[in-house]
């Protein structure tokens, strides 16, 4: 077979749930134990997961069929919520009318399951060292869109050009759409004929999405987009200012440690405790202190979920997190470690979290639109993932054909090939976004 992690590099598959990780760049052959497919989409309010279990079971097992292969793995896993008994029958029954012999995890409602680490330690007991990746503990963990994106890669030989957007919030009906890479947030929500006048914008999930304007263009990782009323509390902690944020923690922290007891990371064993770093806000507690804070998976449960003084010592970590990446100051990786004693008593119960931020009045099912929206004009972002930006290689007036290449990765980096999500002509192009525009008598 052709190399897979070639094909996957060609057709600029990245981590459709998460930061945009290349998946080529995630396939070592040597010593993988387990292979997670994860499908567990512990964000509330959001389901293009779960509608594409529902809608492309098939698709999914055959794309992680072709992954354990490829790495030689010793397991399978795929990794869902047990509470949609539906989409776990699909899937078991989709499992064995292919024969394979992958596992199922049934995980419990508690956020956040799907934290790669969090769900390494739930479905296989391994802890992932601190500051480290779970290849350190022979897994590999992809997010089934992921999973999918390689199908298409491999077996309909189609690139990444569209994704899958759960819209939702305060909108009425929430519902899942099929959207070219590049499509406008606003176009998106004309298409769906929601008005979002004196609404905010939040992309991914309320916990660990952000603030987007409507001109903001849908990337490979997008996963949602919901909308709610300037002041609701999901939003409230997202906008207020670094400065805010930073001043409250050196006043308002009573060191109660509840962001700490209730930190999952913490709780898996890493050296996280966050009411140390908010405490070192006011006081010197030592580097070691504010290092730790690039341990910090940004999951939001301290802030919108533990913390009594409405602080957030998520907005502190990921302020520490850029000063130090600028200081070119790494966390080395830590040997494996023991999850806390009382972690299973200590963890968060999604629909204890809903109430908490006030969404649960939001937490409807979201179905699947099959019919992809349609864009007339997309804006294609050339750093959709991690590592460097991928490279133009059309110029303004070229025509280009839907799944073509419009950016490359260079040579010898890590990154991803960027494709043409619609067929028209290329209207600008700079180091940082391509945009195309369908041409008149292009009806595709
Ligand atoms: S956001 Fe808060 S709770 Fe989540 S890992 Fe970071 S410090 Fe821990
Ligand atoms: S929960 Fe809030 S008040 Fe308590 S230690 Fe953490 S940041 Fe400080």
């Amino acid at each position: 077979m052709e190399d897979l992690a070639l094909i996957l590099k060609e057709a600029g598959v990245v981590g459709a749930g998460g930061a945009g990780f290349p998946t080529y760049a995630k396939l070592k052959r040597d010593g993988i134990k387990v292979y997670i497919a994860n499908g567990v989409e512990c964000e509330p309010l959001l389901w293009t997961n779960k509608e594409l279990l529902l809608n492309a079971p098939h698709m999914v097992i055959e794309g992680f069929k072709l992954l354990v292969d490829f790495v030689g793995a010793e397991r399978g896993i795929i990794a869902l919520k047990g509470k949609y008994k539906e989409i776990l029958d699909l899937i078991a029954k989709t499992v064995r009318e292919y024969g394979y012999n992958f596992e199922i995890f049934a995980g419990s409602d508690h956020y956040p399951l799907g934290d790669e680490h969090v769900l390494v330690y739930e479905s296989v007991g391994r802890v992932v060292p601190a500051g480290g990746i779970p290849l350190m503990v022979g897994a590999i963990v992809n997010n089934v869109e992921t999973i999918y994106n390689v199908y298409r890669a491999v077996v309909e030989r189609k690139p990444v050009i569209e994704k899958l957007v759960t819209v939702g919030g305060d909108v009425g009906d929430p519902v899942t759409v099929i959207v070219p890479i590049g499509m406008k947030f606003k176009e998106i929500l004309s298409a769906l004929n929601i008005d979002y006048e004196g609404k905010v914008l939040i992309e991914g999930g309320v916990m660990t999405g952000k603030i987007v304007s409507p001109e903001d263009p849908v990337t490979k990782t997008t996963g949602g987009l919901l909308l709610f009323k300037e002041g609701h509390p999901a939003i409230a902690r997202m906008s207020a200012p670094i400065s805010y944020i930073l001043k409250r923690a050196r006043t308002c922290c009573i060191q109660c440690r509840y962001c700490t007891d209730q930190c999952p990371r913490y709780l898996l064993g890493h050296d996280l405790e966050p009411h140390k770093i908010m405490m070192s806000m006011a006081f010197d507690m030592g580097m070691s202190v504010r290092k730790s804070a690039l341990l910090c998976s940004e999951c939001g449960v301290c802030e919108a979920y533990s913390c009594p003084q409405g602080l957030s010592p998520k907005r502190v970590n990921q302020y520490l997190k850029a000063k130090l990446s600028q200081e070119g100051i790494k966390y080395t990786p830590q040997p494996n470690v023991a999850p806390r004693i009382d972690r299973d008593y200590r963890k968060v119960p999604t629909q204890r979290l809903m109430d908490r931020i006030d969404i649960k009045r939001f937490d409807k099912k979201a179905p699947l639109i099959k019919e992809k929206l349609r864009a007339d004009e997309v804006t294609i972002l050339m750093k959709q993932h991690i590592g460097v930006p991928a490279v133009p290689v059309v110029s303004v007036g070229d025509h280009v054909e839907e799944g073509e290449v419009i950016a490359k990765v260079p040579e010898g980096s890590l990154g991803a090939n960027v494709h043409a999500s619609i067929s028209g002509k290329v209207e600008f192009v700079s180091n940082a976004l391509v945009v195309l525009r369908r041409e008149r008598n292009n009806h595709g």
